[in-house]
């Protein structure tokens, strides 16, 4: 059986071609997708594009866009079988991330990629990454089931789940990576899916997506650095309507244990802010009862956010957020995997 893709550019390098009359980076034409990669024709899928207005670089996105996004492929949820976006690399780990918590009940495959060559130059990387990502996107079982039934990123021979990924380099074509869990899929000559990593609906899902579409942005990452100042931090802290704090602290989880220090947060956490606690190493996990230096996060009331990358801290805050739970429920959720963002 044929699988059905719904290709959804949002704008970003793989979508710009040179123009041979002046040489100048112009928008590339993806509803003529089929002229420009025949071969794509061999594929068992069948393809529609649609191109979001106006197309933007990824690093104006924001939460408007997701849920502009999100409830696109909700309202062409039954008419397709799987889902292609195509965005800007800078931003797309936050956007990605984003709609794996907004998608509740999530039952099929939406695969981000796009490149850091145009598709329109020679030695782009984006005809690989956008041939792949459909047809891992129209992938099935032989019940007929889609193999990666969840929110992914493909680039450059590897499928993450996109709440891990990070983009790790301005240059390589391997842009991104996910630093605390293994790839869903390893592509080389065939693409090999590793199936116990890959999350499945229960067969009794209810089968009906749901978006949610309410996002809090009163949250903001303070990435520690050793001269961090009192003055400074306080002003942060005291940002009017301030919901939440992501802190980058170091290594396993560790922060100045100076009086200062510590009181700001404490007086921050009992006016109802939550502090979450992520560790700025790209690797690795927050265990604040390893050192003093942790120890003293922990006593205050600070929560752990494991290994939970910075784009998925953001956007999972935001989703919780915007439920306007009570706070000790938003903080046992944080502590939660939701859609497989902390290894616990
Ligand atoms: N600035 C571009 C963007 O993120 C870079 C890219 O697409 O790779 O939209």
């Amino acid at each position: 059986m044929r699988s059905s893709i719904l290709i959804i550019y949002t704008g970003g390098t793989i979508g710009m071609q040179t123009d041979t009359a002046t040489g100048a980076l112009i928008p590339f034409d993806f509803s003529g997708i089929y002229e420009e990669f025949p071969s794509l024709k061999r594929l068992n899928v069948s393809i529609d594009v649609h191109t979001l207005s106006p197309v933007i670089d990824s690093s104006n996105v924001s939460p408007e866009n997701w849920v502009t996004l999100a409830t696109l492929i909700r309202d062409n949820y039954t008419r397709y079988d799987g889902f292609v976006v195509l965005h800007g690399t800078d931003t797309m780990s936050y956007t990605a991330s984003a709609l794996s918590f907004m998608f509740e009940n999530l039952t099929k495959p939406v695969v981000f990629t796009g490149s850091q060559i145009p598709i329109g130059v020679l030695r782009t990387d984006g005809r690989e990454n956008l041939i792949t990502a459909i047809e891992i996107a129209g992938a099935r079982d032989a019940a007929g089931r889609p193999l990666v039934p969840e929110v992914s990123l493909y680039f450059q021979n590897h499928l993450f789940r996109a709440n891990r990924t990070t983009k790790r380099s301005a240059e390589a074509l391997s842009a991104f990576y996910s630093f605390n869990f293994p790839p869903l899929a390893d592509v080389g000559v065939n693409i090999s899916y590793n199936q116990g990593l890959i999350h499945h609906p229960e067969p009794s899902a209810e089968q009906e997506l749901r978006v949610a579409t309410e996002l809090s942005t009163e949250v903001c990452v303070i990435k520690l650095f050793p001269g961090i100042s009192k003055p400074i931090l306080s002003a942060i802290l005291s940002t009017p309507n301030l919901k939440a704090v992501i802190l980058e602290t170091y290594g396993a989880g560790n922060a100045p244990t100076s009086p200062w220090f510590i009181e700001l947060l404490q007086e921050a956490i009992n006016r109802g802010v939550i502090v979450l606690n992520i560790t700025q190493c790209k690797g690795g996990c927050v265990s604040m009862e390893l050192y003093e230096t942790g120890l003293r996060l922990l006593q205050i009331g600070v929560t752990s956010g494991y290994d939970m990358s910075t784009e998925a801290a953001v956007t999972k805050l935001m989703y919780l957020l915007g439920k306007k739970l009570p706070i000790e429920e938003t903080k046992e959720l944080l502590r939660t995997s939701l859609r497989g963002e902390i290894t616990r």
